[in-house]
């Protein structure tokens, strides 16, 4: 596994290339639809792994919650069933349809909105998979972009994490966040 690590504030960015559902963060983000009954993708490695237990909780949130289906960039969490991770956050992005859709600001709230309720929840580590950037179709040069942005802005005004992880399934999305990495990670450091 390679990787590359930032600092904000007391916390730490690291960048890995890896299968999200074999870490043991406090929790691990789910990139779900709004059903929340699994998909492909990261959704369905996470359920399969995870197991039963973690579609049940889904199922009650979206009774209880949503019942017309999680909207996109709202999250939710449920235990991590019998994965490492002990909690899963779902969240839903938004789908690409060419970028004047709002969806910069939707797939911002989808890391913000699942940051929020880690904290909330005083989990301290979170990793997340690269968003919205497999069957919904977003760029990954201007996804990786928004997804570190957000990140950034959240831990420069809230001290509560120590960790945030981005696991990358492919080497070649590793190295495009990598380069992203550097230049608002860096910037950030010389402004201060
Ligand atoms: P979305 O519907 O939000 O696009 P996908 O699951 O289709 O979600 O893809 C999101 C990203 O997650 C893609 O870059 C995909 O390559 C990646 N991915 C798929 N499976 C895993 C996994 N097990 N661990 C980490 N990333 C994964």
């Amino acid at each position: 596994m390679s990787e590359t690590e930032f600092h904000v504030g007391k916390a730490r960015i690291r960048l890995v290339q890896g299968d999200i559902t074999n870490m043991e963060t406090d929790a691990i983000v789910n990139a779900a639809n709004s059903s929340l009954m699994g998909g492909g993708g990261v959704d369905g490695a996470i359920h399969r792994k995870g197991g039963p237990k973690i579609l049940e909780e889904c199922k009650r949130i979206r009774a209880m919650e949503w019942p017309q289906g999680l909207p996109t960039g709202k999250a939710v969490i449920t235990s991590g069933g019998s994965l490492k991770a002990r909690h899963v956050i779902h969240t839903v992005g938004p789908i690409w349809r060419g970028g004047n859709r709002g969806e910069p600001e939707l797939l911002a709230q989808a890391y913000r909105n699942s940051l929020r309720l880690a904290v909330k929840k005083r989990l301290k580590t979170v990793a997340f998979p690269s968003i919205s950037t497999g069957a919904y179709g977003y760029p990954v040069e201007d996804a990786c972009r928004v997804a570190l942005e957000a990140v950034k802005d959240f831990l420069e005004k809230e001290d509560k994490l120590d960790e945030v992880v981005f696991v990358l399934f492919s080497e070649s999305a590793l190295q495009v966040y990598v380069d992203e990495a550097k230049e608002v990670f860096l910037k950030a450091i010389q402004m201060c």
